[in-house]
């Protein structure tokens, strides 16, 4: 007799079988799913070839590409709007994207809008010249909630999304908005004894800084790894960041934000960081919820 398998049907045979190869292999054979919050397309003149070749070779699975705004490229030419929802669309099984542009130009919110309606899951990454509480930004903030996405941000002293003391206000003002900081000012704010003017700071951190504070105090406030700062959150004192890193297990996601070809070895940031959160996770658990499970939340994929 012929019988007809529906699709699922069929999809759950399928599964059953590849489960019992799995099993025979060993399901340590099966890669885990990774998230990488923070990628760039054209990334210092990166074709999306060696991107994709980049985000394989760092076992990267999913992953979210950050534009530009019209104008500055995010200070490395990275690419706008219009190419991260072109590699999106060619491929939509592992890339995804923000919509962004400059917070202080009158056509922001529509841009935003835009690109929102057009899939964008996502604010960022916002690396402006304004201050963090600025009405500028409050108006980025408006488009988020009204949207229900997060907003990526880069925290600079005296550069980007200035005023890192007043944040707090910003979250309580939009409490339904999840905000995701990044960067020099918001890694080294990790210490309660931080140097504003110090963007790489390799000292001893004494825990309590503005940084720990806001994701202790805020439900929508959380941690993107990525870059040189949050690699050098890990390397300045491993101790504190082993600690760290357990207090906030359910806010901190891994990103790259690296700019190279290899994606993997010393010559990759992405993959340094990647190693380090493998080191100072206290249990699998804790680092599937920062390479994975924190992120799917967050940015609600159903992946
Ligand atoms: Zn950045
Ligand atoms: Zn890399």
């Amino acid at each position: 007799m012929h019988v007809e398998l529906s699709r699922r049907e069929f999809l759950g045979v399928a599964t059953t079988s590849l489960l019992g190869a799995a099993s025979v292999i060993g399901a340590e054979s099966a890669p885990e799913p990774i998230i990488d919050i923070h990628q760039h397309t054209n990334y210092s003149g990166r074709t999306n070839a060696q991107l994709i070749a980049h985000q394989k070779a760092l076992g990267v699975t999913t992953t979210v590409l950050l534009p530009a705004g019209r104008l500055y490229g995010l200070d490395a030419d990275c690419g706008r709007n219009d190419t991260v929802l072109e590699l999106a669309k060619q491929r939509p099984r592992e890339y995804i994207f923000f919509a962004n542009e400059i917070a202080n130009i009158p056509e922001a919110r529509e841009e935003l809008e835009k690109y929102l309606k057009l899939g964008a899951i996502g604010i960022g990454e916002q690396k402006f010249k304004v201050a963090c509480d600025s009405p500028e930004f409050q108006r980025v903030a408006e488009v988020a909630r009204a949207f229900n996405v997060p907003i990526l941000m880069h925290f600079m002293h005296n550069q980007y999304n200035t005023g890192i003391e007043r944040f707090h206000t910003v979250l309580e003002k939009f409490p339904t908005v999840n905000f995701i900081g990044h960067a020099q000012t918001w890694w080294a704010n990790v210490d309660k004894n931080h140097d504003q003017k110090v963007m790489y700071p390799s000292t001893k951190v004494t825990p309590g800084g503005i940084t720990d504070r806001l994701l202790s105090e805020y439900p929508n406030m959380y941690g993107d790894l990525s870059a040189g700062s949050g690699l050098n959150f890990f390397t300045r004192d491993e101790e504190h960041a082993r600690a760290f890193v357990e207090r906030h297990q359910d806010k901190l996601m891994f990103g790259s934000d690296c700019n190279d070809v290899f994606g993997r070895g010393p010559g990759c940031q992405g993959a340094n960081i990647l190693a380090n959160i493998r080191k100072c996770a206290s249990s699998k658990a804790v680092e599937r919820k920062i390479l994975f499970e924190n992120a799917r939340r967050v940015l609600k994929l159903a992946v």
